[in-house]
């Protein structure tokens, strides 16, 4: 959680609770659990005549943004807006509704974070939340609060951020401070506004962040249900990485005369991600991913599977072959969460196995590469793993293992990147023997055609599809190669 207490105003009680008396208070501060949190960013010392110099220059300023705002943009190291910031942050100033499509990785976050910082340090307290950021994820969640406190460190701003997960009594003491701005997941957004801890009706300006994520992991009744709490009169946000049906029907119903914009995910333009492919046998992929991670230039790879218990099982793996790995996803506690990132980012763990859910959001630095152990079922969370290498314009690699059931769903993501992946051939030690009276061929993963390959019958690495190119004799012996073959 990310709560300031900066002593610039008197803490007032959340709107129709009651007030708790200073014993109450102290005692609940006391029985508080231990969560790691980290302190708000200092102020930025006051400017000198160049600093103002290069602030008057700067890109954000041609923007309408202050000097406070572009300040610590500057301390943050950004220059130059990217592009779904040079289209929102305008429309956004002007008080519009807005309706972006943008995923993760484009700096959404400073396109909406950074005009609501502007526009709520203009007017005076209301001593009610004024900005909600409804986001599906905790991850997303305490990202957006720490990119808040990044951007807004020269503005007497309070935010807040509550999750499940963790202890409410702490959040509950933090809402009790009136903060400005509140980032929250539905779940304990709805549990605080149903035990009267909590309310919306001071909100001016309301986004909803990765909605087409908010309805995947079912939560659009939550949404609704927020959507009927909050003022009629009010300013929407909305952005959302794709625009099914049903989110363009949740749009109709939550914005006004909306500013639109849709800025390409990363991958369409293949920009900064470099996408391979590896055509491999289910029961091969453990040896090819050891194989994978034991390259030099692989220095902090993300390692997606399908489900939490396949990437407990990969992680396990992977320690006990000597590759210091963490796992993350849903039913590991926030602190179990947590430390893994925080291992992830100073670099202690190099590899992080992880789900789509509890990946969402993940913004470390640095990712050389995502490795697909697993296709992702929804072709959408491609673009989404593959984002997180590859930011804010450094380049990374994609690797993806794709065994014979998973081709269809290789065929639905090249279709949503319109865009063939490369094939990358690796080779492998030779598999034992399948042991007697159980068919070699019966354990491979699905090729598409079959190679002479000793004793185990078809080669259990082929290209997609039927027959085609070269063949490369598969190694033989001892070694197996993946096919050389193009698909065709
Ligand atoms: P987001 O899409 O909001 O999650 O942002 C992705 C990453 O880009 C975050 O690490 C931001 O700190 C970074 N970022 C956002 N805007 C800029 C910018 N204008 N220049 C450089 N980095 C940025």
């Amino acid at each position: 959680m990310n709560f300031r207490p900066r002593g610039r105003r008197p803490a007032r009680p959340p709107h129709g609770a009651r007030p708790p008396t200073a014993a109450s208070h102290a005692a609940a501060i006391r029985s508080l659990p231990k969560v790691t949190e980290k302190p708000g960013l200092a102020p930025l010392a006051p400017a000198t005549d160049a600093e103002l110099h290069a602030v008057a220059a700067s890109p954000f300023t041609a923007l309408g943004l202050t000097v406070e705002l572009v300040r610590s943009l500057t301390a943050e190291g950004y220059t130059t807006p990217t592009p779904i910031q040079e289209a929102v942050i305008r429309p956004c100033l002007e008080g519009r509704d807005v309706l972006a499509c943008a995923q993760t990785g484009t700096g959404k976050t400073a396109g909406f974070v950074l005009p609501l910082l502007q526009k709520l340090a203009a007017q005076p307290s209301t001593g009610k939340v004024r900005v909600l950021v409804l986001t599906p994820t905790r991850e997303l969640a305490a990202q957006i609060a720490e990119r808040i406190d990044a951007y807004g460190r020269n503005l007497s701003l309070r935010h807040v951020v509550i999750y499940g997960g963790v202890s409410q009594l702490r959040q509950e003491v933090a809402l009790a401070n009136a903060p400005d701005i509140l980032v929250a997941t539905p779940g304990r957004l709805l549990d605080l506004i149903g035990q009267g801890k909590l309310r919306l009706d001071g909100v001016t300006d309301y986004v909803l962040d990765e909605a087409d994520r908010m309805l995947d992991m079912g939560f659009v009744h939550d949404v609704r249900r927020i959507n009927t709490m909050l003022p009629a009169q009010r300013r929407t946000l909305f952005f959302s990485a794709t625009f099914p049906p049903a989110i363009e029907t949740l749009a109709r119903t939550m914005l006004r005369d909306p500013f639109r914009v849709s800025v390409a995910p990363k991958v369409t333009t293949a920009e900064g991600v470099d996408q391979a492919v590896v055509f491999v046998h289910r029961e091969d992929k453990r040896v090819l991913l050891e194989k994978v991670l034991a390259l030099p230039e692989v220095s902090r790879a993300i390692v997606f599977t399908r489900t939490k218990h396949g990437a407990n099982r990969l992680s396990e793996q992977l320690e006990r072959a000597g590759i210091v790995s963490s796992a993350i996803h849903g039913n590991k506690s926030q602190g179990a969460r947590e430390r893994a990132l925080e291992g992830f980012r100073a670099g202690t763990t190099r590899v992080l196995v992880a789900t789509d859910l509890a990946a969402r959001g993940i913004d470390v630095e640095g990712i050389s590469h995502v490795i697909n152990f697993d296709l992702p079922n929804v072709p959408e969370s491609y673009v989404h793993r593959i984002g997180r290498t590859g930011r804010a314009g450094a380049t990374g690699r994609a690797i993806s293992f794709c065994d014979g059931e998973e081709r269809p769903l290789l065929a639905d993501i090249e279709r949503l990147i319109r865009k063939r992946i490369t094939e990358l051939r690796v080779e492998l030690p030779a598999r034992a023997p399948a042991p007697a009276g159980v068919s070699a061929g019966a354990s491979a993963g699905g090729p598409p055609r079959s190679e002479g390959n000793g004793d185990r019958g078809p080669r259990p690495q082929g290209p997609r599809g039927n027959g085609g190119g070269g063949g490369g004799g598969g190694g033989g012996g001892n070694r197996r190669r993946f096919s050389p073959g193009r698909r065709g």
